[in-house]
C-alpha cells in the first residue's frame, strides 16, 4: 500500500498529472506516508516534521495548480522529491549532516531548487547525509547512520545515502545528491539504483554549501534511466548566480533518448587494467565482466587501457578535497553560522574555538587538520603544489584516451558491495578505499553514472560506472538504457518494512 502511489517513476506521474488524472493531494498524501514509514526504518530523513512538510505541501499545490492552470506542460508535475541536506532552500533548515549548523535557515533557494520548482516537483523533505560530504557510509551523519534498504544491518553509502536509500526504498520516485568524490555514485551502487555526476560546470553549485568547490557537482538519483535524465535535463544548464557554471546550454537529453539509435554499433567502451585487480571482490568482478557481455551483445566494442597514474588518485584527491574543505568550513565559527558554545566564560578566540570542537564531528575534524596541513606554508609546495600538478596529469591522460577513439570508460562503481553498519569506521584507510573508481571522475571534471548490474551472493546490489568526455552526458544516458532495456535489473529491496 505504501509504495503503490510513490513508486510510479517520476515520468508516470508527470504525465498524469498533466493530464489531470492524477490528484495532486493523494500523490502528496501518499508521499508523505511513504516516506514517514521509510524515514523510520532506515533513517532517510533529517529534520523531519510530518506536519510542516504536509502544510508546505498545501502550499506548494497551490502553486502548482495555478502554473498548471496557465502552462501547457510542466517536465516534473506533481512529483514527490527529496533534497541532500546541503542544498539550500528558502527558510528551511540546511544542516549538511551536521550538528553544527542545526539552528541554520537557508536565506535563499538553490538554483537547482528554483528550476525543481519551477519544472512542478513538490518538495518533500530533506534527506540524511555524511557531514558535509565526508564519507563513505553516512555513517558520519550527526543525525545517526542511513540503513540499506537491501538489508537493514548494512550501510547505504555516502555521503548522499538517505537520498539513494529513499528512491531505493519507493519512498520517492527520484531525488538529488551532491558528489564530490562519488557520493551519487557510490550510494545509488550499494542501493542498487541510478545515479548520474554531471560534468563540472554543468549543473549550478548556487544554494549548494561548498565541500570541495573544484569537485562537488549536484546530479540526481532515480530508479530509471529516463527518469534520471527528466531531472537532469530540468537542472542543467548555464547560471549566471555561479561563476563556474558552464554557459553551453544543455539539450533535452531525455528527447535524445528516444531518438538515439537503439543499439551501441560503433561505441567503444575502455575497462582500466589496473583497476581490475588487488582489492576488488571477486563477485564484483564477475556481475561487472557479465555487465560487459551484455554491453557487447548491443553491438559496443571492449578495449583494454592501462591509466598508471590513477594509482595516485586517491591520494591526490585527498589532498585536494581537504585543502578546498578546510578553506570553505572556516566561516563556520558560531558567529558567521552555526550553534555557539553555551559558555560564558571564554575568551574572543576561545569561544570560536569551542564551538568548533563542540559542532564538528570526528571526521570534519579530521579533515580539516589535514586540509590546514596540505596548505600551511612550510609544506604547501610539496603537498598541495605536487596534487594540483598530478590532477593536471591525470586529466590529461584520461583525454589522451578518449582522443584515441574511445566513447566510455567503464568499471565497477566501487570495489565492493554495502558493507555492514560499523564495519569500518575505525578505519579511514579503506573507508577511503570505496571511492577509488569514482574520484578520478571528479579529479578530471568529467561526467560518470552508476547503474545497477544485479545483487552479490548475499542479495546486495552492484553497480556498474560509465564515464564519459566533459559535456558527454548523453552517450552515458543512452549506452546506460540499453542496458536497463536489454536486462530489466531487478530494483526492488524487500522486507523493508518487515
Ligand atoms: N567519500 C568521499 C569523501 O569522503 C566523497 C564524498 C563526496 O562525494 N561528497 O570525501
Amino acid at each position: 500500500m505504501i509504495r503503490e502511489a510513490s513508486s510510479r517513476s517520476a515520468l508516470e506521474i508527470s504525465r498524469a498529472v498533466n493530464e489531470g488524472q492524477l490528484r495532486l493531494e493523494d500523490m502528496a498524501n501518499a508521499a508523505l506516508e511513504s516516506i514517514d514509514a521509510g524515514h523510520k526504518v532506515l533513517n532517510t530523513q533529517v529534520h523531519w516534521n510530518r506536519a510542516e512538510v504536509s502544510d508546505s505541501l498545501k502550499e506548494q499545490i497551490k502553486t502548482l495548480e495555478s502554473s498548471l492552470r496557465s502552462k501547457k506542460n510542466l517536465p516534473l508535475a506533481g512529483v514527490p522529491f527529496l533534497i541532500k541536506d546541503n542544498i539550500m532552500v528558502a527558510g528551511e533548515i540546511a544542516s549538511c549532516g551536521s550538528r553544527f549548523l542545526s539552528n541554520h535557515r537557508a536565506a535563499y533557494d538553490a538554483t537547482v531548487i528554483t528550476r525543481l520548482k519551477a519544472a512542478g516537483a513538490l518538495l518533500c523533505g530533506r534527506t540524511n547525509m555524511d557531514e558535509f560530504g565526508m564519507g563513505s557510509s553516512n555513517e558520519n551523519s550527526a543525525y545517526g547512520p542511513v540503513r540499506n534498504p537491501w538489508n537493514k544491518e548494512y550501510v547505504a553509502g555516502g555521503s548522499s545515502g538517505g537520498a539513494a536509500a529513499a528512491v531505493s526504498a519507493g519512498l520517492v520516485p527520484v531525488a538529488l545528491g551532491s558528489d564530490t568524490g562519488g557520493s551519487i555514485r557510490q550510494p545509488a551502487s550499494f542501493c542498487g539504483i541510478y545515479g548520474l555526476k554531471p560534468t563540472y560546470g554543468r549543473v549550478s553549485r548556487y544554494g549548494l554549501v561548498a565541500y570541495g568547490s573544484s569537485f562537488d557537482q549536484i546530479g540526481p538519483l532515480a530508479r530509471s534511466i529516463r527518469d534520471l535524465a527528466l531531472v537532469y535535463d530540468v537542472i542543467a544548464g548555464p547560471d549566471p548566480l555561479d561563476s563556474t557554471s558552464h554557459n553551453l546550454s544543455a539539450e533535452s537529453s531525455l528527447e535524445r533518448l528516444s531518438a538515439e539509435p537503439q543499439d551501441l554499433k560503433g561505441i567503444k567502451i575502455a575497462t582500466v587494467r589496473e583497476y581490475l585487480g588487488d582489492g576488488l571482490n571477486p563477485e564484483v568482478h564477475a556481475a561487472f565482466q557479465r555487465a560487459l557481455e551484455v554491453y557487447k551483445s548491443r553491438g559496443a566494442t571492449i578495449v583494454d587501457v592501462s591509466l598508471p597514474l590513477l594509482k595516485l588518485a586517491i591520494p591526490t584527491y585527498y589532498i585536494l578535497a581537504t585543502a578546498e574543505a578546510s578553506a570553505n568550513l572556516a566561516r563556520f565559527d558560531g558567529v558567521r553560522y552555526g550553534v555557539r558554545t553555551q559558555d560564558p566564560n571564554l575568551s574572543l578566540k576561545e569561544m570560536y574555538t569551542r564551538s568548533r570542537s563542540e559542532g564538528f564531528g570526528k571526521e570534519v575534524k579530521q579533515r580539516i587538520m589535514l586540509g590546514t596541513y596540505v596548505l600551511s606554508a612550510g609544506y604547501y609546495e610539496s603537498f598541495y603544489g605536487k596534487a594540483g600538478r598530478i590532477r593536471a596529469a591525470i586529466r590529461q591522460e584520461l583525454e589522451s584516451v578518449f582522443k584515441g577513439g574511445v566513447h566510455l570508460i567503464a568499471s565497477p562503481t566501487a570495489p565492493t558491495t554495502a558493507f555492514r553498519l560499523e564495519q569500518k569506521t575505525q578505519d579511514s584507510l579503506s573507508m577511503y578505499l570505496s571511492d577509488v573508481y569514482t574520484i578520478v571522475a571528479n579529479l578530471a571534471g568529467l561526467p560518470a553514472l552508476s547503474h545497477p548490474i544485479g545483487c552479490d551472493s548475499q542479495g546486495l546490489p552492484i553497480g556498474l560506472q560509465l564515464m564519459a568526455p566533459m559535456f558527454d552526458e548523453n552517450i552515458l544516458l543512452r549506452s546506460a538504457l540499453q542496458y536497463e532495456e536489454q536486462e530489466r535489473p531487478d530494483l526492488q529491496p524487500r522486507g523493508i518494512f518487515a
